[in-house]
């Protein structure tokens, strides 16, 4: 049978309240919201979102709390702050149709974020998945940071330094990856021809050895804090892999980490070098 594609000029919202698909990419100039309801309606397998207003995403300006119903904090690690967000976003407009997000690959690049996840049918799939959604204690005093799945566990108080603590979310706390997905992804390009092919498979592959923690550490950002010269991140990674500790890059910056070690453990750390 001859294979055929339909291609429409019409409002994106209609199109998808009148029909369900299997796979729905969403990537509309700036915000995804005022079509994200209707895509989580009509998509039956695989949703592809992308973002462009980054800056209510990640608290530089207003708008996070109005537009994605979750309030951000402009932290260090904005990048990881606004894709979690519009993750959680996500996740609670598919659990409205008993929709489970089970994210494959989600990323910050320059101006936008772009979620790639499978969608799951089953009201106890949602209702695992709304537990996946939390809260980040953060204490702007010393860069102390605790996230939990609910607020009982967060007191008000930073319990390194003593200073108040202010608190983002709700937010998507779990994996934001699959590592055999992004394994995947990653042997197709490097088998293709494209272009921005080397950019594409170091965020591949960042991604993809990136530890499943919530919320990287800027590597300038501790050592300056601490007075220490800053020596390599793959120094410091080494360090805290053989103090004990998981480490590991992350795509969404450079001169940043992701470890499992707690502030004062990587201060300790750092201290060492
Ligand atoms: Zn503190």
């Amino acid at each position: 049978m001859e294979e055929r594609a339909t291609a429409y000029n019409t409002d994106a919202n209609v199109l998808l309240l009148q029909h369900k698909y299997d796979l729905v990419d969403l990537d509309p100039f700036g915000s995804p919201v005022p079509f994200l309801d209707a895509a989580c309606k009509s998509v039956k397998k695989l949703l592809l979102v992308t973002a462009t207003d980054t800056a209510p995403l990640c608290g530089a300006h207003t708008g996070g709390l109005r537009k994605y119903a979750a309030k951000p904090l402009n932290t260090e690690y904005h990048k990881e702050m606004a894709t979690r967000i519009l993750l959680g976003r996500v996740t609670r407009d598919l659990c409205k149709y008993d929709q489970a997000v089970q994210p494959l690959l989600s990323y910050s690049k320059s101006h936008f974020i772009r979620i790639i996840a499978r969608v799951a049918k089953g009201a106890k799939k949602a209702d695992a998945c709304m537990n996946r959604l939390g809260f980040i204690a953060h204490c702007f005093a010393c860069g102390n940071r605790v996230s939990s799945h609910d607020m009982q566990g967060i007191g008000t108080k930073c319990e390194l330094c003593g200073a108040k603590i202010r608190l983002a979310g709700p937010l998507y706390l779990d994996p934001i990856k699959e590592y055999r997905f992004c394994e995947q992804v990653h042997k197709e390009l490097a088998i293709r021809e494209q272009g921005k092919k080397k950019e594409a498979l170091k965020l591949v592959a960042t991604s993809m050895n990136e530890l499943d923690i919530p919320f990287y550490y800027e590597h300038h950002a501790i050592c300056k804090a601490l007075k220490v010269q800053p020596s390599t991140i793959a120094t410091l990674i080494d360090a805290l892999r053989s103090t004990g500790f998981s480490a590991s890059r992350t795509h969404f910056s450079d001169t940043a980490f992701k470890t499992d070690a707690r502030l004062e453990e990587i201060k300790a750390v750092l201290n060492a070098l």
